[in-house]
């Protein structure tokens, strides 16, 4: 059982305009910025503080301080004529004598008259032989007090994320407003043993320190408060949708892995050891009462495919199908080469689905699949329309896609127990990132790449030096290898930088004429049509075409073991995770291979160096992503974005790992202890769970 809170979700959802200081005009822009309630602008937390707690005197603007001091008003002088007359305050404090420009304050002679005592925080500089500002905040103080002043200009402020026309001053009036007045009707929301064991602050302390520290210690506390619950909720939901896929168990399925061992036994080399063991995880997913939401995770070239390849084996074992959803037509054609060459030969009954099949071949195919008379069915996401219909699908295998859209739907369209979900990834996801975005799904990774592979050479060169590397490249193709050249734009007039930038099609032109008249060249992009791509894919497959020009369409999964070569122009202008793929193309035959990173000096910004460096120290996807996070943050790694971002508005799971683990035990262990626990339902937290589904509804649908 849980608390639950009316009184929070009715008070705080007033509007902003009750609140003093907040007129029609201040709503307005207040809601550009989203905050329309009262909740909505104590829970717009401070993206910075300026922390005044301190006193800074005058005379600190020689090191480049900003002043914050108690000063008295000496004198009041005038300058310019007509409109630009402008109010000069002659000032002290303890350490020195100052000027303030009041340009558009000519109210300021009132309100501070001479001998005045004023809190002033500007920066100062020196100018026409005076220490002067023109910025600065300032604040009559009471006659004749010499304590620090409970002014608004006093302590650690909150410095707000703003819109045109809205201050600082004005927000910070309006948060503690809201403070005061709403205050009291902040409950607590957690449960109180967790608050006790986690050492939380009272949520109502917590929104007044996040806003207004009283010290750098509260503030700390406050941020872990807010930022364990934040992370909690979004657990909780984690947790209940793992609890709910095991909600209604469903018929024993055993495979004794005959058919496994025998495509095994046909196989010229055995699984590696971490191979091995993903099979095994899968296979006992696959056996158990609930259905499998299982990520399988492993490096460019770790051979994820022979894992799923053997995982359908057991589907169909079982008596069901499979199916295997590539994101392109490229890469579904590709495994279904592979499953034709390797499963055709036991006996299992293959067909490929896409948009593009023609009309006339898509009801017997349609037919084959309803009736059972195909065992596994590989395409794209074509495969889960509305008009494919299975008779007794076990196993839904999805690469290189973060899309689960298709997957829900495929649930919904269909009666009886739902099928095991296998999605492969070739993006290595950090730890904290497969707790929170991928926090219910069980996790097999792959780390170690199969034996006999060379290590990729990596060379940065600069653009100038673009002439040598073609020189090498004609080596390795002079001893039959293949090369991969890649660039950032299709063609030409595609961006307004175009001119600047080398494009795929300009270069499939000079290098076929100019540089390497003598080889085959092709050209794939994604503005080509499909049937043409695949003539050209299928050509360089068999090694007919030499070189193949590229855009980024080949990050993902092509595997041409023969090529040796891949030359990134305009490498500065691909993000860390790309460059990582787009090398994982080569390298994955026994040959010797080469990725050159040809960088233009012109574009290279600090992350952009930062990224080639990292390219050229480690070969460690894991490394590489945790690198990638680093200079990215954590918001737009790959596979998160793809997946309908984690929008987390205090916490940040990389930073707040320790609060990220205590917040995910501690939700886990109150949906075990009670799996219909009643979730609060204010506001606030109605928001985070909203925000907690990184996939939409699926995999949960599928539960
Ligand atoms: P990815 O994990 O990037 O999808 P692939 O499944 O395309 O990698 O495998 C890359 C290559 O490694 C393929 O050519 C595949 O045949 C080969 N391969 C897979 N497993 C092994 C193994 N255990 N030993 C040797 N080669 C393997
Ligand atoms: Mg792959």
């Amino acid at each position: 059982m849980w608390y639950r809170h009316p009184v929070f979700l009715r008070e705080l959802s007033h509007s902003v305009t009750q609140l003093k200081g907040a007129g029609s005009q201040v709503a307005g822009k207040l809601a550009r910025l989203g905050i329309f309630s009262v909740a909505d602008l104590l829970l717009r937390y401070p993206r910075d503080y300026d922390d005044r707690s301190a006193f800074v005197p005058i005379s600190a603007y020689a090191r480049g301080a900003r002043t914050h001091t108690i000063a008295l008003v000496l004198g009041h002088e005038w300058f310019g004529y007509g409109r630009m007359r402008t109010l000069k305050l002659r000032v002290r404090d303890e350490s020195a004598e100052a000027v303030l420009i009041c340009f558009n304050r000519p109210f300021l002679e009132k309100q501070l008259p001479v001998g005045a005592r004023i809190l002033l925080s500007g920066k100062f500089q020196l100018r026409y032989g005076e220490i002067q500002a023109s910025a600065f905040e300032v604040e009559l103080l009471n006659e004749g007090s010499l304590e620090r002043p409970a002014a608004l200009l006093a302590g650690i402020l909150p410095v707000y994320p703003l819109t045109d026309g809205l201050k600082q001053g004005t927000l910070r009036k309006l948060v503690r407003a809201a403070l005061t007045e709403y205050g009291a009707h902040v409950e607590d929301e957690l449960p109180s043993a967790i608050m006790a064991r986690r050492d939380l602050l009272p949520k109502c302390e917590a929104l007044c320190e996040i806003h207004f520290p009283t010290s750098a210690a509260q503030l700390t506390s406050a941020r872990r408060s807010l930022v364990y619950e934040e992370l909690f909720y979004f657990q909780l939901a984690v947790a209940r949708r793992a609890a709910r896929r095991r909600e209604s168990p469903r018929p024993a399925r055993a495979s004794a892995g005959l058919l496994r061992r025998r495509l095994l036994e046909r196989l010229p080399y055995a699984l590696t050891p971490d191979q091995e063991r993903s099979v095994a995880e899968i296979a006992q997913d696959m056996a158990s009462p609930y259905p499998m939401a299982r990520l399988l995770q492993g490096d460019v070239g770790s051979g994820k495919t022979l894992v799923a390849l053997l995982a359908c084996l057991d589907a169909i074992e079982s008596g069901g199908q499979a199916a295997i959803m590539a994101p392109t037509e490229l890469l579904a054609r590709q495994h279904a080469g592979v499953a034709a060459r390797l499963l055709e030969p036991i006996g299992i009954r293959l067909a490929f689905l896409s948009g593009n099949i023609e009309d006339a071949a898509r009801p017997p195919l349609l037919a084959a699949l309803k009736k059972g008379e195909v065992d596994l069915v590989l395409g794209t996401h074509a495969l889960f329309s509305d008009e494919v219909v299975y008779r007794d699908l076990r196993l839904a295998v999805i690469d290189e896609q973060h899309r689960f859209g298709v997957l829900q739907r495929l649930a919904l369209g269909r009666k009886g127990p739902p099928p095991d979900l296998l999605m492969m990834t070739a993006t290595p996801i950090p730890r904290t990132l497969a707790l929170t975005v991928y926090g219910d799904l069980a996790l097999s990774v792959i780390r170690t790449q199969p034996p006999g592979r060379k290590p990729i050479i990596t060379h940065l060169a600069r653009d100038d030096n673009a002439g040598k590397v073609y020189a090498f490249v004609r080596r390795l193709l002079a001893e039959g290898r293949q090369a991969y050249f890649v660039y950032p734009l299709i063609g030409e007039g595609e961006s307004e930088r175009a001119a600047e930038l080398k494009n795929a099609e300009a270069m499939a032109r000079r290098l076929k004429d100019e540089v390497y008249p003598d080889y085959a060249v092709g050209l794939v992009h994604s503005r080509l049509k499909d049937e043409e791509k695949r003539r050209t894919m299928d050509a360089f497959v068999r090694g007919e075409l030499k070189i193949l020009v590229a855009t980024s369409v080949i990050e993902v999964g092509v595997d041409v073991p023969n090529a040796a070569a891949m030359v990134v122009e305009h490498a500065e202008r691909f993000g860390l995770a790309a460059l990582h793929q787009l090398r994982g193309r080569v390298g994955r035959g026994t040959e010797q291979s080469y990725c050159f990173l040809v960088y233009s000096e012109k574009g290279l910004t600090e992350d952009g160096k930062a990224r080639l460096k990292a390219m050229l120290e480690t070969a460690d996807g894991f490394t590489i992503a945790e690198e990638d996070l680093r200079i990215r943050g954590p918001g737009e790694l790959a596979g998160t974005s793809q997946a309908g971002a984690l929008r987390l508005t205090i916490a940040d799971p990389v930073r707040d790992q320790a609060i990220l683990e205590n917040a995910r035990e501690d939700a886990f262990a109150l949906v075990t202890a009670d799996p219909n626990l009643l979730v609060p339902e204010n506001t606030v937290i109605r928001e985070v769970l909203a925000r907690a589904k990184p996939f939409g509804d699926a995999p949960v649908g599928l539960g």
